[in-house]
């Protein structure tokens, strides 16, 4: 993979950062509280699409700019690397409008791409359900087929974002008598449609950022469908990959930018008598993450090399996955190493350390080896689709 920018990335390169000389917002200015930490974000978003610098890799006629998954890279690195808060809209964003905009019909990219970008519809994944998150294929909510629309009966789990969307994209059974991944239709639903319950489940964080979500008899308009009926799988897959992949070389900066200031709040913290970094087991827990970033970064270019030349990202997103996932991991218990009771009493830590999302980043990133597909679900898949292993029974 070429490593150094050509002239098109360095140009969007610093645009970007004259846009962020100008707009980026105070940590302090971003509200505490969840629900208006997502009407503030939601804000951050359409100023950056008004500067066109979402998803620049999307179509112009849609509010793209048709530019390489190279220049997109750029951007979100350079997002990270300033501390650029995450995009409420990342579901539409990173995971289903990227299958929209490849598989959509012209009227559905016309209807749904644009207000993506803008951050004016949030969007939610209905994939996962009580009795089906890794064996998503027996998933048992019903689309009964009638003709112009159908009629969706089930419940859907884990629905991140589901109570702030306006769209969900709704994995159905449509045959009931086909084999479980033939069934599966994909549909676009109104979160506004009549017999939609939205319940909201508050994680260990303390936020409510998934909900379980309820369809009673809810009608879906035919044109509502993505893809082919009964073709739906495929385009979960797509769906998928997408959750677990491209995204991994501007969260490598985040996680980087996150650990250099954890490093300087543990020269700052005083534990016993000492600063923090002089104990030795702070230092062993900077160094495993340091390590696990670091092996990140270099997964994370290995895998992009290979999705530019394929034209597309392919099975290295189960490595992605699992590296990321660690890397997350070894950053929060980091975290607790170096704030340790100001983890819990932020209020005690010397001002202008991250003792304010050093307990968050840990407790958050419990979840990291669990959504978009759980680590051992990874490993079965590097298992039998890179290593040539034998199916798991
Ligand atoms: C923060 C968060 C956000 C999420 N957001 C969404 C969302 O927006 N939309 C959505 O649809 N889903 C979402 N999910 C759900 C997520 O995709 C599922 O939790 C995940 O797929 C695992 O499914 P499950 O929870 O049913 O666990 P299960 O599938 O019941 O697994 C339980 C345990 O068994 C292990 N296991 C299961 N099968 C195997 C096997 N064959 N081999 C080895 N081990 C196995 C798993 O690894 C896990 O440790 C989210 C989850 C979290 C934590």
């Amino acid at each position: 993979m070429r490593l150094s920018p050509n002239q098109a990335e360095l140009r969007i390169r610093d645009e970007v950062r004259a846009f962020l000389a100008e707009n980026l917002p105070a940590p302090e200015e971003i509200p505490a509280d969840f629900d208006a930490r997502v009407a503030y974000l939601r804000g951050w978003q359409r100023q950056l699409h008004e500067a066109r610098l979402v998803n620049v890799t999307w179509p112009e006629e849609y509010g793209g700019r048709n530019a390489t998954l190279m220049e997109q890279i750029v951007v979100n690195q350079e997002l990270a690397r300033a501390g650029a808060p995450a995009l409420p809209g990342e579901v539409g964003l990173d995971v289903v409008g990227p299958t929209i905009v490849e598989q959509g019909t012209p009227e559905q990219k016309a209807r749904y791409v644009k207000r993506i970008l803008s951050g004016e519809d949030i969007w939610c994944q209905g994939f996962s359900e009580p009795n089906a998150g890794s064996d998503l294929a027996s998933l048992r909510t019903r689309a009964e087929d009638k003709g112009d629309h159908f009629v969706l009966t089930g419940q859907k789990t884990w629905t991140s974002w589901a109570q702030y969307a306006s769209w969900c994209a709704v994995l159905a059974r449509t045959d009931l008598d086909a084999p479980a991944h033939r069934g599966i239709s994909y549909l676009i639903v109104d979160m506004g449609s009549p017999g939609i319950e939205v319940r909201p489940l508050v994680q260990m964080t303390g936020d409510a950022e998934f909900s379980e979500v309820f369809f009673d008899g809810v009608v879906v308009p035919r044109e509502n469908l993505l893809g082919e009926l009964n073709g739906g799988w495929k385009l979960a897959m797509h769906t998928l990959t997408n959750e677990r992949g491209p995204v991994v070389l501007s969260h490598q900066v985040k996680l980087r930018v996150a650990l250099d200031a954890l490093v300087a709040d543990a020269a700052r913290i005083r534990r016993d008598g000492a600063a923090a970094v002089e104990h030795p087991h702070v230092r062993a827990s900077l160094a495993r993450a340091h390590v696990a970033v670091e092996v990140l970064r270099h997964q994370a270019y290995r895998s992009m090399g290979t999705a530019i030349a394929r034209g597309g990202a392919g099975v290295e997103t189960s490595v992605d996955k699992l590296l990321m996932a660690t890397a997350d991991q070894r950053l929060g218990e980091a975290c607790l190493e170096v704030l340790g009771p100001h983890a819990v009493w932020p209020e005690s830590a010397p001002e202008g350390t991250s003792a304010q999302v050093g307990q968050h980043t840990y407790l958050y990133y419990r979840a990291a080896s669990i959504y978009g597909g759980t680590a051992q679900i990874q490993k079965n898949i590097v298992a039998e689709r890179i290593l040539g292993l034998p199916r798991s029974a």
